[in-house]
């Protein structure tokens, strides 16, 4: 999951976008709404927190100019405020949902799950391809009844593959949903850390869950030892 966070208050910044890399999401940061309107327009975002109050355009219009593109990215508003005319302006310029500051990481943490959970379909809190099972709310990964312990990174790499479990997942979309704007698309990250996955996950597995596609990117189904992967 990435997201792309608009907030100019440093002490802010900092305490989110860490707290947000330490539950594996991959996040942008922009102290204002056009650094905001362009870095959306780049990238194809999971998630958008906008602060209300930046100098410039506030956050009510970045929203607007957002939905008025057809840009359908969920977005949770920060507002400093718990007026009931906030909340309106909020929801009316196309925010999916609002929190008022001082807020809990972990209430935080549970808007951002709730939002991810809308978009096209209704997902499921777990995610299971044979005996693999993800826990989406306490990022917890076992297989056959046994927990697998992953870091941050390997964990947001292994969701990426389940949530598009039968389909291949290229490189360049691995990198856009799963690293931040600070990675290096020449390197060969993806690679070292689906080799590291696989060790954990496939590892003594007679059935093989994560595969390579040359030259196309990387799918997560059951395979058999010695079928084609
Ligand atoms: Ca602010």
């Amino acid at each position: 999951m990435r997201i792309l966070l608009v907030e100019d208050e440093p002490r802010m910044v900092q305490v989110i976008a860490k707290g947000l890399r330490e539950h594996a999401y991959a996040v942008d940061v922009v102290g204002d709404g056009d650094a905001a309107l362009y870095q959306a327009a780049v990238n194809d975002y999971d998630l958008i927190i906008l602060d209300v109050m930046l100098s410039g355009r506030d956050g009510f219009e970045v929203c607007r100019e957002l939905r008025a593109r057809g840009d359908a990215t969920p977005v949770l508003m920060l507002t400093a405020r718990a007026t009931v005319d906030d909340r309106i302006a909020g929801l009316d310029s196309g925010a999916d949902d609002y929190l008022t500051k001082p807020f809990s990481f972990r209430e935080l943490l549970a808007r951002l799950r709730a939002l991810s959970r809308r978009g096209n379909e209704v997902r499921p809190d777990q995610i299971q391809v044979e005996d693999l099972i993800i826990d989406l709310a306490g990022q917890k990964v076992f297989r056959a009844g046994r927990q697998i312990e992953l870091t941050a990174k390997e964990y947001s790499l292994l969701e990426h593959l389940a949530r598009h479990a039968g389909q291949v997942v290229s490189r360049a979309e691995i990198a856009e949903h799963v690293w931040d704007q600070s990675f290096d698309p020449f390197s060969n990250t993806i690679e070292v850390f689906v080799n590291r996955l696989r060790k954990k996950v496939d590892d003594q597995r007679a059935v093989k869950l994560i595969h390579t596609r040359r030259g196309q990117g990387y799918i997560l189904e059951p395979h058999s030892d010695g079928s084609p992967s």
